[in-house]
C-alpha cells in the first residue's frame, strides 16, 4: 500500500460536459473510497491537520472510511466543518491539508483528503441534529455565505439563537450566485443549509442590511451582530468601452446564470448569449465564467497579462477549462473595448513580457512597445476580483474599514464597534470558502466568550 498511487476522481468527458451544467467530478464509488482511504497512514502527528483552516480531524474521519463507516466519518468531519459536501468540492486542498500530507513527495502523491471528505458527506445517511437547550443569547448574522453559515451553526450548537439576514431570495451567498452548478450542485448547497437550519438557525431572506434594516437597529434587538456579507463589488479594467452592451462583470454574468438561471428559455432574467466571448483574468472566477460561456455555446478566449505559471486558479480548474476548449491568450492585456452601435465588437490588446518580480515575488508584466493588436469578440466578461459591498460601511460610519473597503477586525473577528464582529471576504477581500468558514468559527467562539465574560 505504501507504493499505491492516489486514486483519481472519475469525471464526465469534456465532450459531454460542455453540453450541460451537470457536475464534472462524479465522486468516488465505495470501492474507490476504500482504496484511497487505505492509503492514509494514520500519522500520529497528522501534519495534514495543520493545513486545515477549520481543524478537521483528518486521520480520524479517514479511519472511519477504512471501516466502511460513512456516517461515522461524516460525524467526525461535522464536529469541525459544518459544510463538508461543499468543502470536499471547492476547497483548494492541494494548497492546504494535502500539501502537508506525508505521502505527497515520494509515496504516490498526497491522500485525496478532499475527495474522501466529499464521499463521506455525500454517502452519510444519518441526518439527526441535536438541538441544544437555548442559552438565552441572540445573535444577528448579516449575509448567508460560508462565513455566516459557519458562524451561525457554531453559535446554534452552543444554544445561541442565531438569525441570518440575506439580501437575496436564496441563502448561500457566493455558493449559490458565484460557483457554477457544474462545480457545486445547488441541491447539495441547500441540503447543507437545511442541516444548519435544523440546528435552530433562522434564515430571513430579502432583507438588505444597511438599507431595509440597520446594524444599529439589530444591536437593539440582538446581543451581537456578525457581518459575513462577503465581497460582492466587482472590479473593472477602467478602460474605454467598458460601458458597451455586452460587457459583464464575472459577478453579474455568473449571478444571472447560477442564481437566476438566465440560460433557460423561460427565465425572467435575460443574458446575452455571445458567440465569441473574451474573459479577462485567470483566477477561479475567470475559469468559472469561461467554462459557463462554453456551455452556453460560445467560443471562448481567456485573456491574461501574465504567463500560465502565474495563473491564480486551481490547477484542476485550469485543466478542465482547457479540456473544454477554452483558449488561453497569455501575456496579453486589454487597453480598449471596441464597439459599433453600442455593442461590443472586439478588444484592443497589447503584448506583455514578464519583468522583475514585484513585492509579492510574482514577475511584473511589462508592455511590449508597438504590440497593439485586436481580438474579435461580441462579449467581454471581466473577472478581476471583487471587494466588499460599501452599503454596510455607508450605513455605519463608526465601523472602521481599510482603503480597499474591507472591515478592520482582529483575528477573532472583533471590529471597531462593540458587539459587532465580522469575518470572511468582508474582512479579507475575495478569498476561499474554507478560510471564510474558519473566520466564521473563530468569531462564533469570540462572541460566546465575550458575551459570557470569558475572554481569552
Ligand atoms: S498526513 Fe496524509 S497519510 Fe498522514 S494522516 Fe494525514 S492524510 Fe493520512
Amino acid at each position: 500500500m505504501l507504493k499505491a498511487s492516489r486514486v483519481p476522481m472519475p469525471t464526465r468527458s469534456a465532450e459531454e460536459r460542455i453540453r450541460c451544467f451537470d457536475e464534472v467530478a462524479l465522486g468516488y464509488t465505495p470501492q474507490l473510497a476504500l482504496e484511497e482511504a487505505s492509503r492514509c497512514l494514520g500519522c500520529k502527528n497528522a501534519p495534514c491537520m495543520s493545513g486545515c483552516p477549520v481543524g478537521v480531524r483528518i486521520p480520524d474521519f479517514i479511519a472511519k472510511l477504512k471501516q466502511g463507516d460513512a456516517d461515522g466519518a461524516a460525524a467526525v468531519i461535522k464536529g469541525d466543518n459544518n459544510l463538508p459536501a461543499i468543502c470536499g468540492r471547492v476547497c483548494p486542498q492541494e494548497n492546504q491539508c494535502e500539501k502537508l500530507c506525508v505521502r505527497r513527495e515520494k509515496l504516490g502523491g498526497s491522500v485525496a483528503i478532499g475527495n474522501l471528505e466529499r464521499f463521506a458527506a455525500d454517502n452519510a445517511t444519518a441526518t439527526s441534529c441535536a438541538r441544544p437547550e437555548p442559552c438565552g443569547l441572540k445573535v444577528a448574522i448579516v449575509g448567508s455565505g460560508p462565513a455566516s453559515l459557519s458562524c451561525a451553526a457554531d453559535l446554534a450548537k452552543c444554544g445561541v439563537e442565531a438569525t441570518i439576514f440575506e439580501a437575496l431570495h436564496k441563502a448561500g451567498g457566493v455558493l449559490v450566485y458565484g460557483i457554477p452548478e457544474f462545480r457545486l450542485p445547488k441541491a447539495l448547497v441547500q441540503k447543507e443549509i437545511d442541516q444548519i437550519a435544523a440546528l435552530g438557525v433562522k434564515i430571513v431572506k430579502n432583507v438588505v442590511i444597511g438599507k431595509t434594516l440597520f446594524i444599529d437597529e439589530l444591536l437593539e434587538q440582538y446581543d451581537a451582530v456578525f457581518i459575513g456579507s462577503g465581497a460582492g463589488l466587482p472590479s473593472f479594467l477602467g478602460i474605454e468601452g467598458e460601458n458597451l452592451n455586452g460587457v459583464y462583470s464575472a459577478n453579474e454574468y455568473l449571478t444571472r446564470v447560477n442564481l437566476m438561471q438566465a440560460f433557460k428559455e423561460d427565465a425572467v432574467t435575460p443574458i446575452l448569449l455571445g458567440k465569441s466571448v473574451a474573459v479577462v483574468g485567470a483566477g477561479n472566477v475567470a475559469m468559472d465564467s469561461a467554462r459557463t460561456a462554453r456551455r452556453l455555446g460560445a467560443d471562448v478566449k481567456l485573456v491574461y497579462r501574465r504567463s500560465r505559471a502565474e495563473m491564480p486558479a486551481r490547477a484542476e480548474e485550469i485543466e478542465h477549462a482547457e479540456e473544454e476548449g477554452v483558449e488561453f491568450v497569455l501575456l496579453t492585456n486589454p487597453v480598449k473595448i471596441l464597439g459599433e452601435e453600442g455593442k461590443v465588437t472586439g478588444m484592443r490588446c497589447v503584448q506583455m513580457r514578464l519583468g522583475e518580480p514585484d513585492q509579492s515575488g510574482r514577475r511584473r508584466p511589462v508592455e511590449v512597445e508597438g504590440s497593439e493588436h485586436d481580438i474579435a469578440c461580441d462579449e467581454v466578461i471581466v473577472a478581476l476580483g471583487t471587494t466588499p459591498n460599501p452599503i454596510i460601511k455607508q450605513s455605519m460610519p463608526s465601523l472602521e474599514t481599510t482603503k480597499k473597503g474591507t472591515i478592520v477586525a482582529d483575528e477573532w473577528g472583533r471590529t471597531s464597534v462593540k458587539r459587532v464582529y465580522a469575518g470572511g471576504d468582508a474582512i479579507t477581500g475575495a478569498a476561499t470558502v474554507i478560510l471564510a468558514m474558519g473566520a466564521g468559527k473563530r468569531a462564533a467562539r469570540a462572541i460566546i466568550d465575550d458575551l459570557c465574560g470569558k475572554k481569552d
